[in-house]
């Protein structure tokens, strides 16, 4: 247990208090079906969800926190902020415990409520990540994402208005992008200023649909499993009907120092977290990654 350290944003609070750190899961699979997501091969390969008990899941936060002093958990589901009535009942219990927790789970626009994220910021979630993925229409549609921009406003609305942070998940190169919905992609982020980023290409991971679609297409693939890591040098996401994958590559890698470099969003960093977090943040930024496709 003294191994795992929590993301550097999940801690932006206590950013040299990065241990001791959990995960739990609440509940296995997704009733979803984006294209781009595998997680359905875990699970018979079809949409579906199973949910742990409400009290099971509140044993084990309290085991956690008597037995490793756990202050940082990650809710690790794929999806946790979706029937309310078990968000409410899954926060109640641990708020009856009376810790001091910094959590964080995945959230969908479509299925938050005012209510739950109140119950969920009384309990300790302080994070919550959308998976947005594009700024355009056209784009989240094509890989089965069907949310509307103003349902993805108001979700946003609602979430800082209970005072919970966003971690926004983007994917740059899925079927439908080219340069100018990726470029409006990266803008829509830097507008809306969130606390914090993760971007992604779009990858073919087995099990996927996209998957699926690259093999009939006789698109390259990686040939092996690190070819598929976001971070590894041999990185190899998948080309769009416009784009190659080096293109779509630079572009990631572009924007994300574009994006932490951004003066407006040091500053509200500098405002939130403290001067020692821009310092983080710029240390971050020090680490080139070597990309053999580029
Ligand atoms: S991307 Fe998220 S919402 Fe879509 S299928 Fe995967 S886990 Fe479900």
């Amino acid at each position: 247990m003294e191994k795992y350290r929590a993301h550097n944003w999940h801690c932006f609070s206590h950013i040299d208090q990065r241990q001791p750190y959990a995960i739990i899961y609440t509940s296995l699979g997704c009733p979803y079906n984006c294209s781009y997501c595998n997680i359905h091969a875990l699970y018979n390969g079809k949409p579906g969800i199973r949910f742990r008990s409400p009290e099971k899941v509140a044993e084990e936060v309290d085991f956690l926190v008597k037995n490793y002093k756990i202050r940082n958990l990650k809710i690790i589901d794929e999806l946790f902020a979706l029937r309310e009535d078990r968000v409410m009942h899954i926060c109640d219990l641990i708020i009856q415990g009376g810790y001091d927790l910094n959590m964080w789970a995945y959230a969908r626009v479509d299925a938050v409520s005012e209510p739950m994220l109140k119950k969920m910021k009384q309990a300790g979630i302080n994070w919550l990540c959308y998976g947005f993925e594009s700024a355009s229409d056209i784009v989240r549609r094509g890989v089965c994402k069907k949310t509307r921009q103003d349902v993805i406003k108001r979700a946003i609305e609602v979430t800082q208005a209970a005072r919970i942070h966003i971690l926004a998940n983007f994917i740059f190169g899925l079927p439908d992008d080219d340069l100018e919905t990726m470029q409006e992609t990266l803008d829509m982020a830097k507008e809306l200023n969130f606390e914090y980023v993760n971007f992604y290409t779009a990858m073919a991971y087995p099990g996927s649909q996209l998957y699926q679609d690259a093999i009939e297409q006789g698109v390259r693939l990686p040939e092996q499993w690190y070819g598929y890591g976001q971070l590894a040098e041999e990185t190899l996401p998948l080309p769009t009907k416009y784009l190659s994958a080096a293109e779509v590559l630079r572009f990631r890698d572009n924007a994300f120092k574009e994006y932490f470099s951004n003066p407006k969003y040091r500053e509200m960093v500098r405002l939130k977290f403290g001067p020692e977090v821009v310092a983080h943040i710029e240390e971050m930024l020090k680490y080139e990654i070597r990309r053999k496709f580029i």
